[in-house]
């Protein structure tokens, strides 16, 4: 019996897009109301508001209508202007990668560039700035997901805002599955989205700006407007009484109401207690089936993915593809500079649940044996569920 590759899978366990939890998949299925009918324009206001309770931001955030990348676009070209010196700080794919953008906007972009395997160190950043006070822009990506790991934003963000420059956070896959908020870390533009913690579709962004930041937007005479990636387009246009610059995805907003709705109710701090011992039950069992994590120190392992390095000579992809035919369970890959070399477990929103670190353990586990690979799946399992009965009379 194995699984096809025409068929979905038993499980997704992916670090995103993730499965959507039942309540949110019901909500899309609801009524599309016109943008313009009173009930939608004050159910959009009331949705924006209760997504800044969830932030804890000091502005209600904007809803932009595409996948984070399009807020994190329009970040780099709405807030950074021509005449800016950047800093971009890479420890990942994602990290690196919004360098690009910000080069786009940008006068000169410097960088500090990590091993992806670890985290910035804030201090780094505290010598450089110390060194370019001209820098006026720092990127920083919270948890660059393709490799699983955590930059410490709240250290970076308060020596950012010592040096009076401005923070961009990509905060796309922590927000919703641990502490982190564009206060905590001084955000002057914080983006997330929906479609990885908070268990809803790819399809919309979170953006929280900081009045330093709008004012410097407002500032900027090549800040888009009348585009996709504007931000001043959208600044009021959650007010019920403003118009939208343009059609919003009605069912996504649905849904992402109910999204929110799950995460206020069940409790942040209770939500994210779940990603936090489902990823330590992963962790544990992976190492004690017997291989190691990506993550050069376990204290910069993300909450909400765990990824595991590949044993020297084996390539992710063919274990990848056993898992699924075999076990029916989805898992995800690297990319660009990590892909080959390790496969991420995803625990964001519905799959953040202990119960899933003994499913995706004994899939890789059993995926790796069955290429050859010596692990102890059956220590790897007693480990997971080790955590997974210390958790529960915590
Ligand atoms: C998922 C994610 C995004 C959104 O980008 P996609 O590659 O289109 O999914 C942005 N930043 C981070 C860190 C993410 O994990």
């Amino acid at each position: 019996m194995r699984y096809q590759e025409t068929t979905p899978p038993v499980f997704t366990l992916t670090a995103g897009p993730v499965d959507a939890y039942p309540e949110v998949l019901r909500a899309l299925g609801t009524t599309v109301l016109y943008d313009y009918d009173p009930a939608f324009q004050a159910f959009y206001e009331n949705v924006t508001l209760k997504a800044q309770k969830a932030l804890k931001s000091d502005n209600p955030p904007m809803i932009l209508q595409g996948e984070p990348v399009l807020a994190l676009e329009g970040a780099a070209a709405s807030l950074i202007a021509k005449d800016d010196v950047v800093l971009n700080l890479a420890s990942g794919v994602y990290g690196k990668g919004f360098g690009y953008w910000a080069a786009r906007y940008a006068k000169t972009v410097e960088e500090i560039e990590v091993p992806y395997d670890t985290a910035i160190d804030p201090e780094s950043v505290r010598a450089f700035l110390k060194d370019h006070p001209e820098v006026k822009v720092v990127c920083v990506c919270h948890h660059d997901t393709p490799s699983g790991t955590i930059n410490d934003i709240d250290a970076i963000g308060a020596i950012v805002a010592e040096a009076g420059a401005l923070l961009i956070v990509d905060a796309v896959s922590s927000w919703a599955g641990m502490p982190t908020g564009p206060s905590a870390c001084q955000a002057a533009v914080y983006v997330t989205g929906p479609n990885k913690c908070l268990g809803c579709p790819p399809a919309l962004s979170l953006v929280a700006v900081s009045d330093a930041a709008w004012a410097k937007i407002e500032a900027n005479p090549d800040a888009p407007f009348a585009s996709m990636l504007s931000f001043t387009d959208w600044k009021n246009a959650w007010k019920k009484t403003e118009p939208f610059p343009f059609t919003p995805s009605v069912a996504e907003i649905n849904g992402l109401n109910a999204g929110l709705d799950r995460y206020l109710n069940e409790g942040a701090e209770a939500v994210w207690k779940r990603h936090a011992v489902t990823a330590k039950a992963c962790r544990e069992g992976c190492k004690a089936m017997g291989v190691d994590l990506w993550a050069a120190t376990e204290e910069i392992a993300s909450p909400t993915t765990t990824a595991v390095r590949m044993p020297d000579g084996i390539d992710a992809g063919p274990v990848l593809a056993e898992a699924r035919a075999r076990y029916g369970v989805t898992l995800s890959a690297g990319r660009n500079e990590t892909l080959g070399k390790l496969i991420r477990i995803g625990h964001m929103g519905p799959t953040a649940q202990p119960a899933y670190a003994l499913v995706a353990v004994a899939a890789l586990g059993g995926a790796l044996k069955a290429l050859g690979v010596k692990v102890d799946v059956a220590a790897g399992l007693a480990a997971a569920q080790d955590c997974w009965d210390a958790a529960i009379d915590e």
